[in-house]
């Protein structure tokens, strides 16, 4: 009996991607027993991936911190929460003396919960008296929220999974579901499967839901505004819009079709090397479906016109009449489990919680009165402006939280410099990450297994979380970090339970009204827009759209040609996820299973490529671009196509890391890392 009553069972949420499964986790003391799905989990029902399974050895990894660390020249000494707290406050309110309030930024984290990331933007905002607050959907999603808040109001998937399971064509673009969002992809499967779900598949690379489609097309490296833009003029053309919707509920028709005029199939053909055909098939298929969807991720996303090609897709939808139907819609797909949250919770530089802008003054009063302070009026920057701001001395201070800016963050050499160039650098994290090697404080933060809080993943779905374990050594939940960091700052803030955080968020956030703490109980949840009485929206634009006339607007996409490189870069690098690791692994690289089923990354290349530089699976090649070069392991294989390689992104180890390689090219409006426009050589160090 005394063994049974260490035996706990509790709901979680996983914490690897945006699709959002829950289910229970068994635990003895500080041992997980085991993971067990359960029907009433809103997204996955009986079904985890690897990740989700397997994948919380993590937690009690002894590489965790357990104790505040203080820099002391070269090295990092155990301190209590005390010292580092006072530490911190006083070199941030030195900083301000000095330099303004607007010398200091922080960047919340998507695998943070939503009350940890409203109170980042409160720090910010209300006590430190900046608008320099932002998060990591900068490096992969906002271009493609620019591209639905333009259109169509809301930077949020327009339905549910349940709508591309019932959908009749799924377009999937520059993303690769059966490995950066697993349980989703089984659920694209079994549609095709049992209904007959058809699948065009965008790539560069064949990936499983490239190799199972119905049509997989291939074009030119950053050339899908190109593609999808004359599909729908191909589309228009033929009188196969759907003029009732567009007459009823979308402005800007006739500037939008002239817009579409240089996109005849012969230049398509000629820039995107997608044969015409080909085109006419994309459109026939759109034309021929009842209901459409269209998904998408990094692959469109992390270039230059990250948020034009995102324009163009929510374009193509609104003309085919394919928003606030079941079955249809536009669905960017959210990388880590909270990057939808983060955003929500106004952790931006220009949105406060629920993306009523920081620049309208009826919205900062609100929160002026809500809040009892007076708020920040200048523009604040986000990630990327924060490194240039940094190597031009204006900003002196960063808090980081959770987040490992020195390998996710583009061009790697550069923001280490930036970071080796500040006055203080806090870092908030559950390992000492390779960030955490340029702080002076970092934070011992608590896991999501350690806390209480809710996640927002892909469908605006918000889902709580129970506390498993308690905190690991000294080791404590960001939001209590957050809180009594604010308080030595001056505010005095009361806080006793995460609850209370999302309550203060939902009465002041319009999107969140209706959002209460005991409306998430267990595997109940809630999709915004939430309305005082507790309806929730798992469909969005059903009665018109968010913008005064309730009419979506066309918005002309501007075509961005990709980043030119010198000749001498012949070889085109890709990266994306690989299924068995998250990100740069500092979680999935501490679990047992997973390290040994893939041990290390490796570089993609196609058979064609390598008979040319006569080298095989197993060679070690060097890899250079303009920025920095890497060694790494070949793998030959037929999902990549000539001078085209692919790069998984999970790695901790510099040697392998792929943003030592980019660039700082990033999409014109939202500043995105132009992750994928990259071009490198190769030098073979040993064939095979
Ligand atoms: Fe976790 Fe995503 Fe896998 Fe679900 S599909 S178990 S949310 S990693």
């Amino acid at each position: 009996h005394m063994r049974n009553s260490r035996i706990k069972r509790t709901k979680t949420v996983c914490t690897y991607c945006g699709v959002g499964c829950s289910f229970d986790i068994w635990t003895k003391d500080r041992d997980i027993l085991k993971v067990e799905p359960q029907m009433e989990a809103p997204t996955n029902q009986i079904s985890t991936c690897v990740k989700g399974k397997f994948g919380w050895e993590f937690v009690n990894s002894p590489d965790r911190l357990t104790k505040p660390l203080l820099r002391k020249g070269d090295k990092f000494y155990e301190v209590s929460w005390d010292e580092a707290l006072d530490f911190v406050a006083k070199r941030l309110t030195d900083i301000r003396q000095q330099y303004g309030d607007d010398a200091v930024a922080l960047i919340s984290s998507s695998k943070c919960t939503n009350e940890e990331n409203y109170l980042v933007q409160k720090l910010a905002r209300a006590v430190l008296h900046t608008n320099n607050v932002d998060n990591c959907s900068r490096y992969c999603q906002s271009p493609a929220t620019e591209g639905l808040r333009r259109t169509m109001g809301y930077g949020g998937d327009t339905g549910s999974l349940h709508d591309l399971a019932i959908a009749d064509l799924l377009i999937i673009v520059g993303a690769n579901p059966a490995e950066s969002h697993p349980v989703f992809s089984t659920r694209m499967r079994r549609a095709k499967k049992k209904y007959g779900q058809k699948h065009i598949v965008i790539d560069l690379r064949e990936h499983d839901l490239a190799h199972r489609a119905d049509l997989f097309v291939r074009p030119h490296p950053g050339t899908d505004l190109v593609l999808l833009s004359a599909v729908t003029r191909y589309i228009i053309d033929q009188g196969w819009h759907d003029a009732d919707f567009v007459r009823d509920h979308v402005d800007g028709f006739e500037d939008f079709v002239r817009s579409l005029e240089p996109y005849t199939l012969e230049y398509a053909e000629r820039v995107t090397g997608v044969p015409r055909d080909t085109v006419i098939q994309i459109a026939q298929m759109i034309h021929e479906a009842k209901s459409t969807c269209i998904c998408w991720a990094m692959g469109v996303t992390q270039h230059k016109g990250g948020s034009e090609t995102s324009t163009a897709i929510c374009n193509l939808l609104l003309v085919t009449g394919n928003v606030g139907r079941p079955g249809t819609g536009a669905y960017p797909l959210r990388g880590h489990n909270n990057v939808q949250g983060a955003g929500d919770m106004g952790c931006s530089p220009v949105y406060m919680p629920g993306y009523e802008r920081v620049d309208d003054p009826a919205v900062r009063a609100k929160y002026e009165t809500a809040w009892g302070v007076e708020l920040p009026t200048s523009k604040g920057l986000d990630n990327h402006e924060m490194v240039d701001a940094i190597h031009e001395g204006k900003l002196r201070a960063l808090i980081i939280q959770g987040e490992e800016m020195a390998l996710v963050d583009s061009n790697s050499h550069y923001v280490r410099e930036a970071f080796a160039k500040l006055d203080l650098l806090v870092v908030i994290d559950v390992f000492f990450s390779k960030t955490a090697e340029y702080a002076d404080v970092v934070l011992a933060a608590s896991p999501s297994l350690e806390k209480e809080g809710t996640f927002t993943n892909t469908e605006r779905r918000i889902q709580r979380l129970y506390q498993v374990f308690e905190p690991l050594g000294d080791s404590r939940p960001d939001w209590i970090i957050l809180r009594d960091l604010a308080n030595r700052l001056g505010a005095n803030w009361t806080y006793g339970h995460p609850s209370e955080i999302l309550e203060e968020m939902a009465s002041s956030a319009a999107l969140m009204q209706g959002v209460r703490w005991d409306r998430l109980e267990g595997y109940r949840s809630l999709q915004w827009p939430v309305h005082p009485d507790g309806t929730d929206t798992p469909l969005l634009y059903t009665n018109g759209f968010p913008f005064p006339n309730g009419k979506a607007r066309l918005v002309p996409a501007k075509w961005i040609e990709p980043t030119a490189f010198e000749p001498e870069y012949d070889l085109h690098l890709n990266n994306g996820r690989m299924l068995e690791h998250f990100h740069e692994g500092n979680l999935t690289y501490r679990v047992h299973g997973l390290k040994e089923k893939v041990p290390t990354t490796y570089l993609e290349v196609s058979p064609e490529l390598a008979k040319e530089r006569g080298i095989e699976t197993g060679a070690l090649v060097r890899i250079i671009s303009p920025y920095g070069e890497l060694k790494l392991p070949v793998v030959v294989t037929d999902r990549v196509k000539g001078k085209q390689m692919y790069l998984p992104m999970n790695t901790s180890n510099d040697e392998e890391a792929i943003n030592i390689l980019t660039s700082s090219e990033s999409d014109e409006t939202t500043h995105t890392p132009a992750y994928k426009e990259l071009q490198v050589r190769m030098e073979v160090l040993r064939p095979h």
